[in-house]
């Protein structure tokens, strides 16, 4: 992989992380209202504004999915959601078009050790 593929591909680990750590606040929410009994807290399959996982360091927009199909899609490493027509051929395939999300597979698995944005060459917005 090339260096400059696989910062964009680095870049869509960042915008994972970000979209992951709503999960987990979510799942922390439902345990909590597990454990106090909170009958009215319901928090099972809910729509959420996920940032697309593009290779565009500059992209801020959002994708609105379930968060069950959010998982659902995450449990391959290699996928990620994003905006339509946010997909980056060189390094990575359509896999599926969606109503207002589409979602890509890498041709290599990104390290998971991606923390920040990088500079590349892709402009989406
Ligand atoms: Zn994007």
């Amino acid at each position: 992989m090339k260096v400059s593929e696989r910062r964009m591909a680095e870049n869509e680990v960042v915008f994972r992380k970000a979209n992951e750590k709503v999960t987990d606040d979510l799942d922390q929410l439902k345990k909590l209202a597990a454990e106090t009994k909170q009958e009215s807290l319901v928090i099972d399959d809910i729509n959420l504004e996920f940032y697309c996982e593009c290779s565009d360091e500059n992209c801020r927009m959002r994708v609105k999915l379930s968060t069950n199909d959010y998982s659902e899609i995450h449990k391959n490493r290699a996928r990620f959601v994003i905006v339509p027509e946010h997909e980056v051929l060189s390094i990575e395939n359509v896999i599926s078009r969606g109503h207002g999300f589409w979602v890509v597979e890498k041709h290599e698995v990104p390290s998971k050790d991606a923390t920040v944005l990088k500079e590349t060459d892709v402009s989406n917005v």
